[in-house]
């Protein structure tokens, strides 16, 4: 394998029909009758992305991106159901349903100056960004960042067009970056979180001189706008393979960049509290693979609670309450995190309150127990009570015992609680978990937790 620059070729390999495997059938169909119709009219249209990528792989792409020589303006006459968006670089969408294709025109250098006039990042966005410069084929190229990104599915003979080594890449499970890996990265950082996301989700191997950059270059994420950052948080992490994207980010000292607070509490890993991580990633991971559904908010309240709870423990003691103490560190960190990586407030606020609520474990008597019980937010705070407990971060017998209240009936409960007598009336008992000593609720099985 070389670690040479990889360029793009003038011409491309053609490799026609009978050597691939990409079938129509795994095309999307509304794909297909965008890439016809375009053809039809006389341009160039192909399939391109992702989408080339992953249906060489044997894997459903999650979109499918169209390319063409066609202008915005003639896709637009040619589509009812399109509009296009975007100021600086317009493109197409055709909408069908819920299914949208994108189309894009191929994008071109323009001349040397032109190119060097245009060359500006977005302030949104972060994206390098030029004005509307159309170009062919081969200019398009040099907008994508991998070679496995790069590959042309042409409808017109149904072949790949390769301009970069993409289709030997893809089938070595290799990811190179298209020309000058340093400058690359530079142009737009977020392509080395793109790197330790596709080697984690497709389970390839980034190239040996592109890696190596990784750790040298980590910092300009720091300079990445904090949407952006949370669009990429998404894709790490919601998508299957958080455990995955976390080794490769923390491999390649990207992670302290998406979550300093973490990574001081973290240290050099391989102990309990990477366990704990981990451990929240891969159950995270199965919820995916089972098709329920995961919030960003649950993880976020992962990452942030060992960093929580030390600085509640230093803001504690005589001056607050437990709970005050780290509602008031949940909220610190939540605002320094989110300088970072921009979580809207409808995850950020019920992060805040899992982690706060996380001392009421601790209350195992009364009405106030009850009330939490039968609280909205009660469950996710259980669920991170059931992994701190796996960790050793928590009481595994206090876990244990709020996961046997949870399915008792609700009379049973009260009494648990100490609300009510077996007879009927509510004078209290004295109840909870023993610390260390042998649960007193009798019954069956722990459920699995969820989160
Ligand atoms: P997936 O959709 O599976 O996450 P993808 O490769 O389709 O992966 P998208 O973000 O959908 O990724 O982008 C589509 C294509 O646009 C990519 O395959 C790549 O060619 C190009 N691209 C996207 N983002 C960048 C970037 N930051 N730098 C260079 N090219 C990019
Ligand atoms: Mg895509």
């Amino acid at each position: 394998m070389s670690d040479t620059p990889h360029s793009v070729q003038p011409a491309p390999q053609v490799i026609p029909r009978s050597e691939h495997n990409i079938s129509r059938a795994d095309i999307s169909k509304n794909a297909l009758k965008v890439l016809y119709r375009l053809k039809d009219a006389g341009y160039q249209a192909f399939l391109v992305g992702g989408s080339v990528r992953d249906l060489l792989l044997g894997r459903h792409p999650k979109d499918f991106d169209v390319a063409t020589d066609a202008h915005p303006e003639d896709v637009r006459a040619l589509f009812g159901n399109s509009r296009l968006i975007g100021r600086r670089f317009r493109l197409a969408h055709v909408r069908f349903g819920h299914e949208i294709i994108e189309v894009a025109t191929f994008r071109g250098f323009g001349n040397e100056e032109q190119a060097a006039g245009h060359r500006e990042v977005s302030e949104e966005t972060g994206r390098l960004i030029r004005d509307n410069v159309y170009g062919n084929i081969e200019e398009d190229v040099w907008r994508r960042d991998f070679t496995a990104n790069s590959l042309y599915y042409n409808i017109a003979d149904y072949s790949v067009w390769d301009f970069t080594g993409g289709f030997a890449d893809v089938h070595a499970r290799r990811l190179r970056l298209i020309g000058d890996p340093e400058t690359r990265f530079r142009e737009d950082p977020v392509r080395m979180l793109r790197a330790a996301r596709f080697a984690a989700k497709l389970d390839f191997e980034i190239d040996a001189g592109c890696a190596a950059l990784i750790p040298e270059l980590a910092h300009l994420v720091d300079g990445v706008p904090a949407a952006r950052l949370f669009e990429e948080f998404l894709k790490l992490f919601q998508a299957g393979h958080a455990q995955a994207s976390f080794r490769q980010l923390r491999r390649l000292g990207l992670f302290e960049h998406l979550f300093p607070a973490t990574a001081q509490w973290l240290g050099p890993g391989g102990d309990a509290r990477e366990c704990f991580l981990e451990e929240a990633l891969a159950n995270t991971d199965a919820r995916v693979a089972e098709d329920r559904p995961v919030t960003p908010m649950f993880l976020l309240g992962v990452f942030l609670w060992g960093p929580v709870a030390d600085r509640a423990a230093a803001l504690g003691g005589d001056a607050m309450s437990d709970f005050q103490a780290l509602a008031v560190a949940a909220g610190e960190l939540a605002r320094e995190q989110t300088e970072r990586i921009a979580v809207p407030k409808r995850f950020s606020v019920p992060m805040r309150e899992m982690l706060q609520l996380q001392s009421r474990f601790e209350r195992t008597r009364g009405a106030r127990a009850l009330a939490f019980i039968e609280s909205k937010r009660f469950r996710a705070a259980y669920d991170l009570l059931v992994l701190r407990a796996r960790a050793g971060n928590a009481d595994p017998d206090l876990a244990h015992w709020w996961t046997t209240l949870q399915q008792l009936p609700p009379e049973q409960q009260r009494r648990e609680l100490g609300l009510e007598r077996p007879g009927g009336s509510s004078r209290r008992r004295r109840r909870g978990p023993r610390r260390g000593g042998a649960q007193r609720l009798a019954v069956p099985s722990e459920s699995p937790p969820g989160n």
